[in-house]
C-alpha cells in the first residue's frame, strides 16, 4: 500500500508533468518550438542536437548555461564558439565579441523568467543578450529551468526584481541597493543592472525560437 508520503510525491509530480505540458503548449502558440528534458546531461544532448557543425555559436550571460557545462563542450567541438569567457578580456574586446554575437548563426541563453501563456520575460544591464534573443542570430535557443515558470509578466518582473537583480548583484558585489535591501529600489546607481525591458510574446520567424525546459532548478 502505498504510503502518505509516496501518494503526495506522485500528486506533485504528476501536477509538475501538467504545467510543463501547458508551457510547452502556449510556447509552441506562440511559434516558439518547445521541448522538454528532464536534465542537464539531456538538455546538453539536445541543445548539441539544435546545433549543426562549423556553426558560428554566441551566448548570453547565464548562470543556467554555467551549470550546464555547454559553453566547454561547444568549445572543445567543432564550431566557431565565440569565447567571451577568457580570462584578461579587455571591455573593448568585450565590445567586440558581444557585436559579433549579434550575428551568430546559434545563440545560446536562459531567460530571468517564462509564463504559463509561454512569453519570455527578461531584463537587462547591457542589452546584448536581449538584442540578440530577438533579433540578429539565426538560431536562438533559450534553456531554462521549471525555477523559471511564473503565472504571468507581472509575476516575471516580480520575481527579477525581488530575487533575480539582489541576488545576482550580491554574488556580484555591485553597489546597487537591491543588494543589501533583496528587494528592488527603483535605483539610479551608476551600477544600476536593470535597464532594458523585453517581453517576447510571439515569434514571428517559425523555428528561429527554442525554448529546452529542464525538469530541474536551473540558474538564479
Ligand atoms: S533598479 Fe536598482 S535596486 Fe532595482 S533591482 Fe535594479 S539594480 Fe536593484
Amino acid at each position: 500500500m502505498e504510503t502518505e508520503m509516496a501518494i503526495l510525491k506522485k500528486a506533485r509530480q504528476e501536477l509538475q508533468q501538467i504545467n510543463v505540458e501547458q508551457v510547452l503548449q502556449s510556447l509552441r502558440k506562440n511559434q516558439i518550438d518547445a521541448l522538454y528534458v528532464a536534465n542537464r546531461q539531456e538538455a546538453v544532448k539536445e541543445i548539441l542536437a539544435l546545433i549543426p557543425e562549423g556553426s558560428t555559436v554566441g551566448y548570453g550571460g547565464s548562470l543556467t548555461l554555467d551549470e550546464l557545462g555547454i559553453k566547454e563542450v561547444l568549445q572543445k567541438g567543432n564550431y566557431k564558439y565565440i569565447d567571451r569567457g577568457r580570462p584578461g578580456i579587455s571591455p573593448e574586446e568585450m565590445f567586440t565579441l558581444r557585436r559579433e554575437c549579434l550575428l551568430a548563426d546559434v545563440f545560446l541563453c536562459s531567460t530571468n523568467a517564462l509564463t504559463r501563456d509561454g512569453k519570455l520575460v527578461n531584463i537587462d544591464g547591457v542589452g546584448n543578450r536581449l538584442a540578440a534573443l530577438t533579433f540578429g542570430p539565426k538560431k536562438v535557443i533559450v534553456v531554462a529551468g521549471l525555477n523559471k515558470i511564473v503565472d504571468d509578466v507581472e509575476k516575471g518582473l516580480t520575481r527579477i526584481r525581488s530575487h533575480v537583480a539582489p541576488l545576482h548583484a550580491r554574488r556580484r558585489g555591485w553597489k546597487v541597493p537591491c543588494a543589501q535591501t533583496g528587494t528592488c529600489m527603483d535605483c539610479r546607481s551608476p551600477d544600476r543592472i536593470c535597464n532594458i525591458l523585453s517581453v517576447v510574446e510571439f515569434q514571428r520567424e517559425k523555428g528561429r525560437l527554442t525554448v529546452v525546459l529542464v525538469g530541474q532548478s536551473l540558474g538564479l
